[in-house]
């Protein structure tokens, strides 16, 4: 039990690795807010890019000793056909929304002398076809990372990003349908460019940014942690 009396908001939480990774926490003895766009069972809702909403929603929560910055979205196309709505959109959501909430967050983390701040990059960050939008997002995801470790790390808040590979969740299955592929056939493609042979679960990624939000890892600040399975 890790995280007994600690308290987590895990953005982006209601499906895929926010969800597996709030479910974690929780399990692990985490008191965990999950914001997403829709208000469900367990989820606030919370539109991460609108910083009325966030600074609303945060301000309502009290402590926060983690803040999981994991809302993310694609809009995949090359680029002489991506309309700049779409660029725009990835960018809000992916890297806009992360100066959001950590804005919103470390207002009670610094008082606090506490905060494990996890932010989800990504494979693409390195350069992926298709994906200029996503990739630019990731990559400033990285810089902001490193940024923020040094700016918050002498109120020993500690900052820290995962950049996983390809997971199935319901974002990749989106993807294999975008191109005409079932999420079984998209995930055997991707499986065989793969060193582990095999794509990654939601699970093993929530697995490390536990670990990077646990008092284990407090050494540990300015990191991306790529979780691939080997692939390059
Ligand atoms: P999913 O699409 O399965 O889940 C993302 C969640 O974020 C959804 O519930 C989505 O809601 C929500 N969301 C989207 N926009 C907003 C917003 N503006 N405010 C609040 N919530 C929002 O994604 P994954 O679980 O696959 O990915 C989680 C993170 O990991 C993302 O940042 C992603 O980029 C990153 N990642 C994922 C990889 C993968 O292979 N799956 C690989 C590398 C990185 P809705 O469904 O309604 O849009």
């Amino acid at each position: 039990m890790r995280f007994t009396n600690r308290t987590a908001v895990v953005t982006g939480g209601a499906q895929g690795i926010g969800a597996a990774t709030a479910a974690l926490l929780r399990e692990q003895g985490a008191t965990v807010h999950v914001l997403d766009l829709r208000a469900a069972d367990g989820v606030t809702a919370c539109d991460v890019t609108d910083k009325a909403q966030v600074d609303e929603v945060f301000a309502g929560i009290g402590r926060i000793d983690i803040l999981v910055n994991n809302a993310g979205i694609t809009r995949d196309n090359l680029l002489f056909k991506m309309p700049f709505e779409e660029w725009k959109a990835v960018l809000d959501t992916n890297l806009t929304s992360m100066f959001l909430c950590t804005q919103a967050a470390q207002k009670v983390m610094v008082p606090q002398r506490y905060g494990r701040i996890v932010n989800l990059s990504s494979r693409s960050a390195l350069g992926n076809r298709g994906q200029a939008n996503y990739a630019a997002a990731k990559a400033g995801v990285q810089g902001l990372t490193a940024t923020l470790a040094i700016e918050l790390g002498p109120y020993n808040i500690t900052v820290n990003a995962v950049a996983p590979g390809y997971i199935a969740t319901p974002m990749t299955a989106a993807t294999a349908e975008r191109v005409g592929s079932t999420a079984e056939e998209h995930q055997a493609q991707v499986a065989e460019r793969t060193p582990l042979r095999r794509v990654g679960q939601p699970e093993e990624v929530a697995a490390v940014i536990a670990f990077l939000a646990s008092d284990e890892a407090s050494y540990v600040s300015g990191q991306t942690l790529y979780v691939n399975g080997g692939a390059r």
